[in-house]
């Protein structure tokens, strides 16, 4: 069997949760939304149900595949519907709902549910993507609970740069929504990850985490009380000398300056592990450092075991989890830890915890 996998924590993402709601207060949807961040959503949703006070997806087909996997707590779309006719599945599954522009609203209008929605009301506060002007909130508040068929609305909002921690942009945004919102009767949603971990001086009544349930932490911080839920790892399969000179891979991307001892390992981009990073971008092998060579391909790649005497055949390489904080590789990459989770594809994923 090819050794690759993915080693999901479950306690870990209990862990996280409880961080997060207890760092934010009040009330936590856990953000499952492209199956949890790659995690496996039913996996995850099923560990948190009971215990967490709702979820969070962005699209319908996401929602029903967790209330046909047995979960009851509530369900925000985070996009809300993409089409009317999503309106009565919406109704039936009992989901909550972000309306966010004006064609949604006309949806509404053409449908009568059977028992109120709960509507997420979205402002925008300067992310300038998704939402109505914050001086529309109180008549858009007041529009959607008169005709009966809304009976709940919650306002929200997105920050565009919580993750900066000098970035006065998430102050702006949030005095824009404090404005928006005064003197309506609703409760707030405004809080990410990076919010909750980074602003604590901005609250609501329903934090959104999302990144950092899966231990990665968004902030140029590192990691702090965060535990990474994922382990991305396999196994050398193979390993060979190459002298002086000698190349290494496709393109000749690595030509060794000394002799080198390189192991052949199982994992490339079809599992998701990112083409794009440098020779020397870190993986840990038997639970001490080294460093990827040459190009990684589609199945393989290769690393650096001249420095490793016990390491060889069968030696256990980390891409990413415990010993290789995921947002070095994501640095190396060019990207941003939810990407490389959100990727990972093809190998065995294995369960621990409940
Ligand atoms: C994805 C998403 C979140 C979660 O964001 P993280 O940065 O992963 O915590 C919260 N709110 C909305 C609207 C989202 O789309």
């Amino acid at each position: 069997m090819r050794p690759a996998r993915a080693l999901v924590d479950l306690d870990a993402l209990r862990h996280n949760y409880r961080l997060a709601k207890a760092l934010h207060g009040d009330r936590a949807l856990a953000v499952v939304k492209a199956n949890a961040y790659g995690h496996g959503a039913l996996r995850c949703a099923r560990v948190l149900e009971g215990e967490a006070d709702g979820f969070a997806v962005a699209a319908i087909e996401e929602a029903i595949a967790l209330r046909d996997g047995g979960i009851t707590a509530p369900i925000l779309l985070l996009e809300g519907v993409f089409e009317a006719a999503e309106l009565a599945e919406v109704d039936a599954r009992n989901l909550w709902m972000v309306v966010h522009h004006a064609e949604q609203l006309r949806m509404l209008d053409g449908y009568t549910p059977k028992k109120p929605f709960n509507v997420w009301l979205k402002l925008n506060t300067g992310m300038n993507r998704a939402g109505f002007a914050p001086g529309q909130a109180r008549e858009l508040h007041d529009r959607l609970l008169a005709g009966g068929k809304v009976g709940r609305v919650t306002l929200m909002t997105h920050f565009a740069r919580a993750d900066e921690p000098d970035a006065d942009a998430t102050e702006q945004q949030f005095a824009r929504f404090q404005a928006g919102a005064a003197g309506i009767p609703a409760e707030h949603s405004i809080c990410n990850s990076a919010a909750i971990l980074g602003w604590p001086a901005v609250r609501g009544n329903w934090a959104r985490p999302g990144i950092m349930l899966y231990g990665a932490d968004p902030m140029p911080l590192d990691g702090g009380q965060l535990k990474p839920v994922m382990t991305l790892e396999s196994r050398v399969i193979a390993v060979r000398e190459i002298a002086a000179g000698e190349p290494l891979g496709y393109g000749a991307r690595f030509v060794a300056e000394r002799p080198t001892r390189v192991g052949l390992v199982a994992m490339g981009y079809a599992d998701g592990y990112p083409r794009v990073v440098p020779s020397g971008t870190p993986v840990s092998i038997d639970g001490r450092p080294s460093r990827i060579i040459g190009r990684v391909s589609m199945d393989m790649l290769t690393v650096d075991l001249s420095a490793l005497d016990e390491a060889g055949f069968d030696s256990r390489v980390e891409f990413w989890g415990a010993e290789v904080p995921i947002n070095a590789v994501a640095g190396a990459a060019g990207t941003i830890a939810y990407e490389l989770l959100c990727n990972v594809k093809r190998v065995r994923f294995e369960y621990r915890g409940s």
